[in-house]
């Protein structure tokens, strides 16, 4: 397959890194505009969206349709337009000199005039003991994934948002009970969901309660429990364990190079531009408020939108690699920021503050 794609240019326009929703946008927006973009898909194909069993609210689908369709459809439609996909993970990259370098887990390096991170976010883990020895034997993040493992079994979900409690209702379809063990007595998840669940048969609740240990003995079969308000501590029979608490964002490439805000999200304006010009991000990896499909989309349209614009003003300034863009006169000066540390930014102002060193 890889002999019959076109040759690569030396320097790539722009490099989109991480394949969700947002991904795909910047992918397919950046076709569009003849940038002849490379998207790198990531360890993890197709982003969070591509574990949810039933997406029903991203426009255009009135049926609703699995997040993994979705990504198909998405990742087709960029194709068509001339996006191509590398199925490699991103092991480096280079911000202090350009153009940019990405490097690969496959030994590939590749130099590009701009860079649209969507490396999105991955799920928080429980921490306690059990959770990993139990991993794949109990435990599980991905209920589409494993749920239909658990036909006929009792299961706990650990979380309150709207990710535990529709995949408690989607696990509904397998186990013959699903208690979803919160820490709180109200849950975070919208109210649509949240009254579906409470008129669902097979759903529990247990409030108020933290998981403190997966149990077993080769596979799970219960978890220990506290009530954080009475501090009664309970042991709950169950096959499986579902958790979902939340997420962290993938941003072990940008420590040190991109500004991070004290959650570890990369730090971008409202046009999607990190602090070094030329580099852009969307989707969860900065987003920490909306985390939609129909969020991350729309972001991935803004910054594929502006790498177009930043890339036309290089071209308009005869920009032929080596040199600093930021020299071009034209060039918008647009993001300071102060007190930086290698992860923690305190402030975004506007005005670069890395200087790009000539490769
Ligand atoms: P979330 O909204 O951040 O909810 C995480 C849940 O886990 C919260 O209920 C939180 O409790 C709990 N939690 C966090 N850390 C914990 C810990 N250490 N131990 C026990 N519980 C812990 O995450 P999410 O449900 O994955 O959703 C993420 C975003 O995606 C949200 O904006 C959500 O609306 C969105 N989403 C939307 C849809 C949809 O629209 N169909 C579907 C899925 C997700 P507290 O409530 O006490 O903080």
């Amino acid at each position: 397959m890889a002999d019959e794609k076109a040759p690569r240019p030396a320097v790539e326009e722009t490099i989109i890194i991480g394949s969700g929703p947002a991904g795909w946008t910047a992918g397919l927006y950046t076709a569009r505009a003849n940038l002849n973009p490379l998207l790198i898909t990531g360890n993890d194909y197709g982003g969070q969206v591509s574990i949810t069993y039933e997406v029903e609210n991203y426009p255009g689908f009135p049926e609703a349709l699995s997040g993994p369709e979705l990504v198909e459809k998405m990742k087709e439609q960029a194709e068509k337009f001339g996006l191509a996909v590398e199925y490699d993970h991103v092991s480096e990259i280079v911000t202090d000199q350009h153009p940019f370098v990405v490097r690969t887990v496959n030994g590939k390096e590749y130099k590009a005039k701009s860079l649209i991170l969507c490396t999105g976010a991955r799920p928080r883990f429980l921490q306690v003991p059990g959770e990993q020895q139990f991993t794949g034997k109990g435990v599980s993040y991905c209920a589409t994934c494993d749920g239909f493992f658990f036909r006929g079994k009792e299961l706990v979900v650990v979380g309150g948002g709207d990710s535990a409690v529709e995949e408690g209702l989607f696990l509904t379809k397998f186990a013959t009970k699903v208690r979803i063990i919160h820490r709180r007595d109200e849950l975070r998840a919208s109210k649509i969901v949240r009254d579906r669940a409470f008129a669902h048969p097979k759903m529990e609740f247990v409030w108020n309660s933290v998981v403190t240990s997966v149990n077993g003995n080769g596979s799970v079969s219960s978890v220990s429990t506290k009530n954080i308000v009475t501090g009664e501590t309970a042991e709950i029979k169950t096959d499986g364990v579902f958790v979902y608490i939340g997420h962290l964002p993938n941003n072990d490439l940008y420590h040190g190079k991109l500004h991070l805000d004290e959650d570890g999200h990369l730090i971008t304006d409202k046009k999607m531009r990190t602090n070094v010009p030329g580099i852009f991000a969307a989707g969860e990896i900065q987003d920490k408020v909306f985390k939609q499909v129909a969020t991350s989309v729309g972001q991935g349209c803004s910054a594929a939108m502006q790498t177009e614009k930043f890339l036309a003003e290089l071209e308009s300034e005869g920009y032929h690699g080596g040199v600093d863009p930021r020299e071009f006169p034209s060039y918008a000066p647009f993001v300071a920021t102060v007190k930086t540390t290698a992860t923690k930014t305190t402030a975004t102002v506007t005005t670069p503050e890395r200087v790009l060193v000539p490769a």
